[in-house]
């Protein structure tokens, strides 16, 4: 188990990770980075680290609602993904590739994407979904985490995807969060905070993820920041840290 606070300069033999000048994160739905890594990515932003939010598909199953309007709901969770990322100190950079949500593959096309968003930012760091995690249910869950492993394998050579024009990249870590074996955690006391306004500001999903009905109930937002807590004590608890995320670090990229 590796640990790396906010103090860490440089990768060392602990394996603690720098602060990175650049992170790409992909989810598979607007919301999935925010709680996956919101506080992490918080924590770099405060330090200066520019984040970028890929989102793969366009969220149009995110309503427990059988007359919503769909086309409304992919604007408005544009909206709050944008929101989210300027509430963890970003600039709201987010591109969203806009696949169907809940028929998401991890095919060539998809990759291709996944590997042209990574040379286009050049990232240190990217993050996404563990694609290994065992008996995970949603299938964009591990088709965006097999998109993030593949895709990331495609921008550092230089022989796939000739055609596209831009020069490869080899990012210096990956990080997967929803790890099945996690062995790295990032420190994110006084990040905790910054994570939870990410995730409230995905309105259009606090009654069918964060279980609050009414955003006014306080005591709904408070059981529901009881949980975020909750779960960064027990992440951080494996490093004997007061709050962390836990990812699966892969560093020989
Ligand atoms: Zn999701």
């Amino acid at each position: 188990m590796t640990t790396s606070g906010a103090a860490d300069g440089l990768a060392g033999p602990s394996g603690a990770l720098a602060i990175p000048r650049r992170a790409l994160a992909i989810g598979a739905h607007p919301d999935d980075i925010e709680f996956g890594a919101g506080a992490t990515l918080a924590k770099w932003a405060a330090s200066g680290c520019e984040l970028v939010h890929v989102v793969c598909t366009d969220g149009s199953k995110g309503t427990w609602d059988p007359d919503e309007d769909l086309a409304r709901l992919v604007v408005t969770r544009q909206r709050e993904q944008r929101d989210a990322s300027r509430a963890l100190g970003g600039t709201g950079e987010v591109v969203f590739l806009g696949w169907p949500d809940g028929e998401l593959e991890s095919g060539i096309r998809q990759r291709y994407e996944i590997a042209a968003v990574i040379r286009r930012f050049r990232p240190d760091v990217v993050l996404g979904h563990d694609p290994w995690r065992r008996y995970r249910l949603h299938p964009d869950h591990r088709h965006a985490g097999f998109l993030t492993v593949d895709g990331v394998v495609a921008a550092r050579d230089p022989h796939f995807f000739p055609e596209m024009a831009l020069p490869h990249h080899r990012p210096s870590a990956l990080l997967l969060f929803e790890a099945d074996e996690p062995d790295h955690v990032e420190d994110v006391s006084g990040f905790a905070e910054a994570k939870i306004s990410a995730l409230l500001a995905h309105r259009s999903q606090l009654r069918s993820t964060m279980g609050v009905d009414d955003p006014g109930a306080d005591h709904q937002v408070k059981a529901f920041r009881e949980e975020v807590l909750g779960t960064l004590a027990d992440q951080g608890g494996l490093a004997g840290l007061v709050q962390g995320e836990a990812f699966k670090a892969i560093t020989d990229l």
